[in-house]
């Protein structure tokens, strides 16, 4: 029997949230029922739902780091039972046999991920729609684990945010000893400082404006440097191992590549689309690397939950109704947030349609 749920969706790209009822589908054999307790606010989600990507479709759902707990699950689950606290991110399928799959880099999928929302299911080719909802249905493979040391609002921006950050701060091997910096303290920046710390790297935060000092240090930075100051990122040149660059919009990356040491890596989590003019001088005479990464696979995203049960680090968070997610969107257009919304799904519950 297929569930009603409300939510809130998009119905088109310049209009506002409002609320929105949808059947999600009957389990399926290997699917996992969840009740959404919250869901964090992503950057993306703002960027699908005014199609600055070019791939929307409406009516859309957002919302990818969602947290809850099992209310039903299909025959051949064997990992959730009902009650268990439980998280999805940002994606809900993928073949499962390709070459990416079979390393555990499910986002990298060579047919194409199934994404949380504004994506097609791989059985049914019903739309997908995300976590600002009451219920979701998510096969077992991709459904995460939560530990219990975790408080569940807090634990909602891990799925995007922090899995972003944890996947290339291990992929180079940040550890002790490890010189890493962040470019830009938002959702993603703020993780990337206390999951670098908590790694035993020393990090640095470039920050464009003066005071984020005590924010910055009491979130793991050791340092911060404005980046708008020459004579500062002068003193810093060929220092960082590790460079995680979080900016969600266009940005010049000129002034990071020289603060980098000799075969140091600067990685784009932020922002896809054209650079400003981009002088690869400094990269081919410092033997340096600029890349990019996506989220992180199932695996790897249940280890970043463990790491942050045993570590005791969830995000920073400012918890909203659901009625009040347009106007949150306009404070995180103007940075104003520290450092993720949230949104309690009792809101939605209790909103007649
Ligand atoms: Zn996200
Ligand atoms: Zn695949």
């Amino acid at each position: 029997m297929p569930y009603p749920v409300k939510s809130y969706a998009a119905h088109a790209a310049t209009g506002r949230l409002g609320l929105f009822q949808f059947d999600r589908r009957s389990p399926r054999a290997d699917d996992v029922v969840i009740d959404i307790l919250f869901c964090g606010v992503c950057h993306s989600d703002l960027h699908s739902v005014r199609n600055d990507w070019g791939s929307a479709h409406y009516p859309m759902v957002p919302g990818h780091e969602i947290v809850g707990r099992v209310l039903a699950v299909g025959a051949e689950v064997t990992r959730f039972k009902v009650g268990d606290a439980v998280g999805v991110g940002c994606m809900v399928d993928s073949c499962r046999h390709c070459h990416a799959c079979g390393q555990g880099w499910e986002q990298y999928c060579e047919s194409g991920v199934t994404d949380t929302y504004n994506q097609q299911d791989r059985i049914d080719g019903s739309r997908t729609y995300g976590g600002y909802s009451e219920k979701v249905v998510v096969a077992e493979h991709f459904v995460l684990k939560l530990p219990d040391a975790l408080d569940l609002a807090g634990a909602a921006p891990l799925l995007c945010a922090g899995i972003t950050t944890y996947s290339p701060l291990r992929r180079w091997k940040v550890g002790p000893g490890s010189q890493v910096a962040i470019v830009g303290l938002g959702g993603l920046g703020h993780m990337g400082l206390k999951l670098a710390k908590a790694l035993g790297a020393e990090v640095a935060l470039f920050s464009r404006s003066p005071g984020k000092e005590a924010d910055a240090r009491r979130l793991g930075a050791d340092r911060i440097i404005l980046s708008t100051d020459p004579a500062q990122m002068a003193a810093v040149a060929g220092q960082f191992d590790l460079i995680l660059d979080t900016v969600p919009s266009q940005h010049d990356l000129n002034p990071y590549v020289p603060t980098l040491a000799t075969g140091g890596t600067l990685v784009v989590l932020g922002y896809m689309g054209p650079l400003e003019a981009f002088n690869t001088g400094p990269l081919v005479f410092g033997r340096r690397d600029l890349a990019g990464s996506l989220i992180g696979g199932i695996a790897e995203t249940q280890d970043m939950l463990d790491f942050c049960g045993q570590h005791g680090i969830q995000s920073d968070i400012e918890v909203i109704r659901i009625q009040d997610i347009n106007e949150s969107y306009e404070r995180m257009l103007r940075s104003d947030v520290k450092y993720r919304f949230v949104i309690d799904m009792a809101s939605l519950k209790e909103q007649t349609l």
